[in-house]
């Protein structure tokens, strides 16, 4: 896990060409600085952000990214801090709810933010110009012809409870309503969850759910189901957050960028592995989880929570993501 592909050459794609089409290999972020009011690019920054967005950014509750945490956002990433998002949203969401607004509050020229999506499977870049071609990994797709029974699953027997996410290209996602209680959500996902499962060996897949592991014709086991607190995924066992973190790494290096410390955010377990794989490369790095009610684990790298901030335990998800963020900007005087 957590291999990066070998860097492709720079894109030839300008900002705000048309999506160019599902490409396999990294490619460099090309984006000409040009204009005397551009934004500031630190070779060497004191900190990159590598954030996840579900929790940390967007509210769990209303999906949406406060204006307060766009303007954290935007003074960052123009003061030359590197903002990199990094999600099992698809880049439509990143689209919709984090460049779009961060564009309307004024992004400067020449500030360039990354989002990698689909826990590593997809990625793009924006400016003030919008996005750049979107990249997307083929290789770690879950099977169209299983994507489609998930899809009849949900519309014959859980439509009341929860949504195919149309906007994934590599994951198949299905997702709490908004207007439904999340404990009448979580009553029935163990039961979709399962139902899940079951197709995956209907469609000859090996996969793996919680305890549950059936492996393929082969011997495989390819696909994980991953119920979330709003969501499942259903996903190649090889993406996740370290696979975004590689991507983060290499889409910083191709700007000629390196980091001097690393700070990583989320609000599950599996967002440390974001953490981990960095410590394990020898970056610096300390990782902040905004919800730790599932307690803390120990690691070699130091985790921070809202207490570190002198907040109290009812300041989570996006709250305390938003004192994080502003934490930084007063420590770095941005
Ligand atoms: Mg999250």
């Amino acid at each position: 896990m957590g291999t990066v592909p070998p860097s492709g050459p720079a894109s030839a794609c300008p900002v705000g060409c048309p999506i160019a089409g599902r490409i396999g290999t990294m490619s460099a972020p090309e984006f000409p600085d040009t204009t005397p009011d551009a934004a500031i690019q630190r070779e060497t920054p004191p900190l990159a952000l590598l954030l996840d967005v579900d929790g940390p950014i967007a509210s769990p509750v209303s999906r949406r990214v406060s204006p307060g945490i766009i303007a954290d956002l935007l003074a960052l990433a123009t003061a030359g801090i590197p903002v990199i998002f990094n999600t099992g949203r698809s880049d439509e969401f990143i689209r919709t709810q984090v460049m779009e607004p961060m564009i309307a509050a004024g992004m400067p020229r020449g500030t360039v933010v990354h989002a990698i999506c689909e826990k590593g499977a997809v990625w793009f870049s924006y400016t003030a110009d919008g996005p750049n071609e979107v990249a997307v990994d083929d290789t770690l797709a879950v099977p169209a012809a299983y994507g489609d029974a998930v899809r009849s699953l949900v519309a014959e027997s859980f439509s009341a409870q929860m949504f195919f996410d149309e906007t994934k290209v590599a994951m198949v996602s299905v997702e709490q309503h908004i207007g439904v209680d999340n404990a009448d959500y979580l009553a029935v996902q163990p039961d979709f969850d399962a139902r899940a499962f079951e197709l995956m060996g209907e469609h000859g897949l090996g996969a793996i759910h919680l305890d549950s592991r059936a492996p393929d014709a082969d011997g495989a086991v390819s696909f994980r189901i991953d119920p979330t607190i709003i969501s499942t995924d259903i996903e190649s066992v090889l993406l996740g957050k370290d696979l975004g973190a590689s991507r983060a790494v290499e889409l910083l290096a191709a700007q000629g960028i390196t980091p001097t410390a690393w700070r990583t955010v989320g609000d599950s377990r599996t967002d440390y592995a974001m953490a981990e794989w960095l410590n394990q490369r020898g970056h610096v790095v300390e990782h902040v989880d905004v919800r730790p009610a599932d307690g803390i684990p120990s690691t070699k790298y130091r985790v921070r929570t809202a207490a570190d901030l002198g907040l109290g335990p009812e300041v989570i998800h996006d709250d305390a993501g938003a004192a994080f963020l502003r934490s930084w900007r007063q420590a770095l005087g941005i």
